[in-house]
């Protein structure tokens, strides 16, 4: 048996869509260390994106294995095999040891009324009596009826969740690798007695959970800005943390159990809350990115000129001619207006300034468009489908998107969210 690892206070999840950053991206892991922030990288990957891509968890296992060994990293990282299922979990087995087990199509499914009737049974200090959770504004009560509407909707989604963890377990040492369960990709957040409902059933299938991920309020659209009320999430945020701290009190689960925040990438506005909240609760969390890097890679083909320039161009033009099909597997977390993206022709004329001041996600850039930024964000599947022409255009740009990438993660992502700094955006790079 080896000793359970662990995620640490503060863990971040990047997402590598071509496999080629992940020196830049532990680069700038390197320097938030350097910063004093006790950090924990993580390189997560979906079925959906490697299906889309064409590349397998192995490749991402390779990937990060590589850029730890050319850095000289001795810290923990892992491999998220990212909202996994149980028809896609076993390809991602031998190479994950972070594994998001996605129950959102459980959800809703209503449970076995013997199964809800023993879980009240199990747990009589759910119902009646007011429940004190320290630090929240009011005790709550629950009633029998509403114990039972909870129960009733999250049950098989734990059970699921349970199968899968057990499913996973069997091919693996448990103390190997880390679980985290994601409700979010549903319609509603999660109140603090759904919350509570959910951690007491977990702990009943005695799942060790390292991280879970609710639903908060508002949108996270991917690449943008959170849109929603800022002070909301905060006050859900903080509920959340003090509803864990109570479960793992209560329940037994792992004393290091923290929230994970699937935040789509670049949620500036919010940052500042969470960083503010994490000091104010003594917190941890783990925050999830994907996409950010890719877009970073297309910045940085677009700021190099030339050949790098033109492909970004043509990605863009293809992309144009398939919105309907690129933004369909992505459709709940877009808010793209085709209206107001560019002309292919207008992009054409554009240099490799006016492209990067469009994309970079910078919002005092007047220039700067979130509806072309969303549509490249899920245009990788076109870069895919060039194959060694993106790749080739990759290495001959790699200083360029390696410095895009790293400030990137550091001075957008990790240094406002863990260390509360905000620098200001910075103007645009002279461009060669
Ligand atoms: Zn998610």
């Amino acid at each position: 048996m080896h000793p359970p690892r662990s995620l640490g206070r503060f863990s971040f999840g990047f997402g590598d869509r071509f496999g080629r950053q992940a020196h830049a991206q532990l680069q700038a892991c390197r320097q938030t260390v350097a910063d004093g922030v006790d950090l924990i990288p993580v390189w997560n990957k979906s079925h959906r994106e490697h299906r889309l891509i064409g590349t397998a968890p192995a490749s991402t296992r390779a990937a990060a294995d590589a850029a730890v060994q050319a850095l000289g990293w001795t810290r923990s990282y892992f491999v998220d095999a990212d909202h996994i299922r149980r028809a896609t979990v076993d390809e991602a087995l031998a190479a994950s040891d972070f594994f998001t087990i996605d129950v959102a199509e459980s959800i809703g499914q209503r449970a076995d009324p013997a199964a809800v009737a023993a879980f009240r049974r199990q747990h009589p200090e759910l119902v009646g009596s007011r429940i004190e959770i320290a630090g929240l504004d009011r005790a709550f009560a629950l009633t029998e009826a509403e114990l039972e509407r909870i129960a009733a909707q999250y049950l098989r989604a734990v059970q699921a969740a349970g199968e899968l963890y057990r499913h996973i377990a069997q091919a693996k040492d448990p103390g190997t690798f880390v679980t985290e369960v994601s409700l979010d990709e549903t319609e509603q957040p999660q109140t603090p007695p759904e919350l509570l409902v959910i951690l007491a059933a977990l702990a009943d299938e005695q799942v060790p959970l390292a991280t879970i991920a609710p639903k908060f309020t508002g949108r996270f659209n991917k690449g943008v800005d959170y849109a929603g009320a800022v002070a909301q999430f905060e006050r859900e945020f903080s509920d959340d943390v003090r509803v864990l701290a109570h479960a793992v009190q209560r329940y037994g689960l792992p004393p290091a159990l923290k929230l994970s925040i699937h935040s789509g990438s670049d949620k500036f506005s919010l940052y500042p809350a969470l960083h503010r909240a994490l000091a104010r609760l003594q917190a941890g969390v783990h925050v999830k990115t994907a996409g950010t890097s890719w877009l970073e890679e297309v910045i940085g083909l677009a700021e190099s000129g030339g050949e790098g320039l033109a492909l970004a161009k043509e990605l863009y033009a293809r992309a144009s001619a398939r919105v309907d099909e690129l933004c369909a597997p992505y459709a709940t977390v877009l808010d793209l207006d085709r209206a107001r993206l560019p002309s292919v022709g207008q992009v054409q004329r554009w240099g490799a300034e006016e492209y990067v001041r469009a994309l970079r996600h910078d919002p005092l850039e007047v220039r700067f468009n979130p509806h072309l930024r969303q549509l490249l964000h899920v245009s990788f599947k076109v870069a895919a489908e060039m194959g060694d022409r993106y790749l080739d255009q990759l290495v001959a740009c790699a200083s360029v998107i390696a410095r895009n990438v790293t400030g990137n993660l550091l001075e957008r992502h990790l240094r406002p969210i863990f260390l509360g700094l905000t620098t200001p955006p910075s103007p645009s790079p002279p461009c060669p």
